[in-house]
């Protein structure tokens, strides 16, 4: 019966190409980085212009980061603001601090308001006048048994290595440690936090971040990974940076050559639209992959910015061509001066379920909110268990079909 299996399979192909009809239309309708190049390459030249810089200058990180705006008259001068988004700014900046790195600034379409990369970094009124949500939800005060250390798991812990940060997310969960100055955690705190490590065997997994690791001056952290190299139960390293999202140029032949020498390495970055998927996001990606470090995407889910199956399954695929693996989608937790991106948890379920089986496993994250007291993150899933009895359960596939499975009997 070779020719109806054949038949009943291009059935079922059709009905699998259907049943993603919706987005093989609206793939192609979605701004990414890459698409907008010319855009994005156009705005840039006009920023150099109004800065004075060369092109030199522009793919110089510490050029960026000399010449980050963060008050409104500038920014006036490269995206259209009104008088009264003018004065939110003020207004917001009085109470959270701001501030954008050219690069980062390029990507916004200066004439909308509703921008992804917009409203991510600069600030509006509603950030002011949130009533809602702590200064720190995660009980971080209270999960730290050495300076700079944060551990709130049996055998992995973080080391706050600065409070620096390329350019200021909105919806930063750290925004209480983000001061009016950059500083980059004492030498003497980084110390103890080594030293707990060392007497601490358990702690095979440690995870720069603060702030952006990546801010720190290479010196410093070959030091702090050197260290790390030296006790012999610390098995794996990982950095968190947002610096190939907001800052790619960071990413020097240099940094890359230092970091090389410490595998196994991971690197944890943070693309939450398309639209940051750009060329030279992907330049520095795979930089850093051909230096040996596996790159992973942890991004937050935010209204009005990547609350979309659609669009979240396209930012995956964005991801996935520049070696980056979609590795969780957090939960936006309830911090004072971001409530107006918080989402629904129903809504974050619902992607995982049009994530699931409709694309690449490699493209399907884990979806987590951080449980109340620093009791960690906790994933969230469709339910694919429908329930369990002795022998069989009854499972719920991808495409919702409740079917009856075998459970062996123990042996
Ligand atoms: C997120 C986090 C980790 C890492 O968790 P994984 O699930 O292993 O990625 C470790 N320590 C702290 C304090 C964290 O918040």
């Amino acid at each position: 019966m070779k020719d109806e299996g054949r038949k009943i399979s291009l059935e079922r192909a059709k009905e699998l190409k259907d049943s993603i009809s919706d987005y093989l239309e609206y793939r192609d309708t979605v701004a990414t980085g890459f698409k907008e190049w010319e855009k994005i390459k156009a705005r840039q030249e006009n920023i150099k212009r109004i800065l004075g810089a060369s092109q030199e200058d522009w793919q110089n990180w510490k050029w960026q980061l000399r010449n980050r705006i963060d008050d409104p008259d500038t920014l006036a001068k490269i995206i259209n603001l009104s008088s009264e988004e003018k004065e939110e700014i003020s207004l917001a900046g009085s109470k959270f601090r701001w501030a954008v790195v050219p690069y980062y600034l390029s990507l916004i379409n200066p004439d909308d308001p509703g921008d992804p990369v917009r409203l991510q970094s600069i600030p509006t009124a509603k950030e002011y006048f949130d009533q809602c949500g702590d200064m720190d939800p995660m009980d971080e005060e209270f999960s730290s048994p050495a300076p700079a250390i944060t551990r709130r798991y049996p055998d992995r812990l973080i080391i706050n290595v600065t409070n620096q940060c390329s350019s200021y997310c909105r919806h930063c969960q750290r925004r209480r440690n983000i001061g009016e100055v950059d500083k980059q955690t004492p030498r003497r705190d980084i110390e103890a936090a080594l030293h707990y490590i060392a007497q601490n065997e358990e702690i095979r997994d440690v995870l720069l971040t603060g702030g952006d690791s990546l801010m720190l001056p290479e010196g410093t952290l070959d030091w702090i990974l050197t260290e790390l190299d030296n006790i012999p139960h610390v098995e794996i390293k990982r950095l968190g940076s947002r610096v190939p999202v907001s800052l790619p140029y960071r990413v020097t032949d240099e940094l890359c050559k230092m970091l090389s020498s410490h595998l196994p390495l991971y690197v944890n970055t943070h693309f939450n639209h398309p639209l940051e998927v750009t060329p030279d996001a992907r330049e520095a990606c795979l930089k850093l992959t051909k230096s040996g470090i596996i790159l992973g995407n942890q991004a937050v889910l935010l209204k009005g910015i990547n609350n979309d199956p659609l669009l979240m399954k396209k930012l995956n695929h964005e991801l996935l061509k520049i070696m980056v693996l979609p590795y969780l989608i957090f939960h936006a937790k309830s911090v004072r001066g971001t409530s107006h991106f918080r989402t629904r948890v129903e809504d974050g379920i619902e992607i995982m379920e049009k994530l699931r089986g409709y694309t690449s496993g490699l493209a399907v994250p884990t979806y987590v909110i951080n449980a109340p007291h620093g009791y960690g993150k906790t994933p969230m899933f469709p339910e694919y268990l429908v329930s369990m009895g002795r022998n069989k359960l009854l499972i719920r596939t991808w495409e919702k079909r409740v079917l009856e499975y075998e459970n062996d009997e123990e042996a």
